[in-house]
């Protein structure tokens, strides 16, 4: 019996065919994909570029294997390594959010964010009870009860009663006084913190003292920041909460996936353990992503080195001179600056909108997104952007590389006033247009030429975690000025 490649059958032959040559459209996508993150300067505030050793147990064997249950109660055999593999990533989370064992336990298998918090929500309550979490508007995220005037937009508001709280207008903080006075009509269930678009910390015991009026439950969502408070720069949610959940791809950067955190005695359930893993499977989930948990348990064993810190204090240090960079320029930040990754920034007075600047930075390489900022109107047009600096201090840029990012927006900023009234409408279609096409006698145009030249010049002088890019070639696809 032959068993050499040799005797491989024709049908298997692709088995061993690395990826260029078994699929070369896809692996050109992935190389167009990583020009552009090489080419560009990456300011999404959820977005991070994860290590090499990440990708590598990401991209390993280990998707191969079915494993649903937990350690030691799986329903399929030969889980022998990837029941040491969750045990391993358990106690690494524990020990990045610094937590003792006797009091805190972790669920590792969430695919996502929201399929974590849907799993949390699906452990404390039961269907058509009471949950208040920050507005969408505001800062907080779908997962935390959002709906509008005439659609409830996800689980969290579909199966569960929800009323958001807001932050106070007058100076964009969280308004806990307003929470705690709606909380004594609606009497939640489970309040939950934690934001997608706010620049400041939190005071837990604020909110716990509110949740401990109604008997209602504390659930943190530091998806954001988690790779922020593994490093002690910002409060310990873990001090006050019940569940503390996380995205891994965030600050935090490891692989797409969800953690969610347990106390093990919360003063209104002793089964939390229990709830929450009973939640994730069979509730909401199958089969754990093994490769996923891998890669998470990489990145945690990189948040526990002292190195940790360093990059965690970076990120903020980057954050608010990028914060102080705009705010000298005279423009509009929310709150005025920042405590953790992000910044707000308000284009109203600019008479700008979220979207036309988001159109113009992805066209020079910068990218960023529209976001609502307090006192929108409406929710179509918002009326500002959000920038995050975990991306950039990945690719090891300090303050004042920080600062040149800075006056690059600046740029950005001051060629889209110029298309807006080049563009003679306020319609975007029209802003696009000239953006991208010209046309006699106008000026844009050329400033979004000359600013895209200089941000790729810029950008190609860092490295790109997980890849040598004094290999990299452009690929096909890829125009020459881009
Ligand atoms: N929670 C918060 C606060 C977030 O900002 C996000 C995503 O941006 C999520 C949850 C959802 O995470 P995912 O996209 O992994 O489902």
């Amino acid at each position: 019996m032959a068993s050499t490649l040799g005797s491989t059958p024709d049908f298997n032959k692709i088995l061993y065919t690395p990826l260029a040559e078994a699929d070369p459209e896809v692996q050109n996508i992935i190389d167009k994909e990583t020009w552009r993150q090489f080419s560009g300067l990456e300011l999404i505030a959820s977005e991070n570029l994860t290590s090499l050793a990440t990708m590598q147990a990401n991209g390993s064997i280990l998707t191969n294997k079915y494993s649903e249950g937990l350690p030691d109660h799986r329903y399929y055999g030969g889980n022998e390594w990837i029941d040491e593999l969750e045990v391993l990533c358990r106690k690494r989370a524990l020990q990045a959010f610094h937590l003792d064992p006797a009091k805190w336990g972790v669920n590792v298998q969430p695919y996502s964010g929201s399929t974590a918090n849907f799993a949390a929500l699906t452990a404390l309550l039961q269907p058509q009870d009471r949950l208040m979490g920050l507005g969408l508007p505001d800062g907080g995220h779908l997962t935390h009860g959002y709906y509008t005037a005439k659609k409830k937009m996800t689980a969290s508001s579909i199966y569960f009663q929800s009323l958001p709280y807001s932050i106070d207008h007058s100076n964009q903080l969280i308004d806990y006084k307003g929470l705690a006075t709606q909380a004594r009509i609606f009497k939640p269930r489970l309040i939950i913190c934690g934001a997608s678009a706010y620049p400041r910390d939190w005071d837990y015991a604020e909110l716990r003292k509110t949740a401990d009026e109604h008997g209602a439950f504390l659930m943190a969502d530091i998806a954001h920041t988690s790779g922020l408070v593994a490093a002690g720069e910002l409060a310990d949610p873990f001090q006050y909460c019940d569940v503390v959940t996380t995205t891994t791809h965030k600050t935090l950067r490891g692989p797409r996936a969800g953690l969610i955190f347990f106390r093990k005695d919360s003063k209104y359930a002793d089964d939390l353990e229990k709830r929450v893993n009973d939640a994730v499977f069979p509730a909401c989930q199958g089969g754990p992503h093994n490769n996923t948990i891998a890669g998470i348990a990489t990145a945690l064993h990189q948040a526990c080195q002292p190195e940790w810190k360093a990059y965690a204090k970076q990120v903020i240090k980057n954050a608010q001179a990028l914060a102080e960079t705009l705010v000298a320029k005279d423009y509009k930040l929310q709150t005025n600056g920042t405590d953790n990754h992000l910044v707000l920034w308000d284009l109203r007075p600019l008479k700008l909108t979220g979207s036309k600047l988001e159109k113009l930075c992805d066209l020079v390489g910068i990218t960023i997104n529209k976001n609502a900022v307090a006192g929108d109107t409406s929710a179509q047009v918002p009326g500002g952007i959000r920038l995050g600096t975990s991306a950039l201090t990945s690719r090891n840029m300090l303050e004042d590389d920080i600062k040149q990012v800075g006056e690059f927006l600046n740029r950005a900023v001051q060629i889209a006033l110029v298309l807006q009234k080049e563009a003679g409408s306020k319609l975007l279609k029209d802003f696009v247009r000239v953006a991208t096409q010209g046309g006699e006698g106008l000026e844009g145009y050329k400033q979004v030429k000359e600013l895209k030249k200089e941000v790729q010049e810029f950008a190609r002088k860092w490295p790109l975690p997980g890849v040598d890019v004094s290999d990299l070639k452009r690929p096909a696809g890829i125009s020459e000025d881009d």
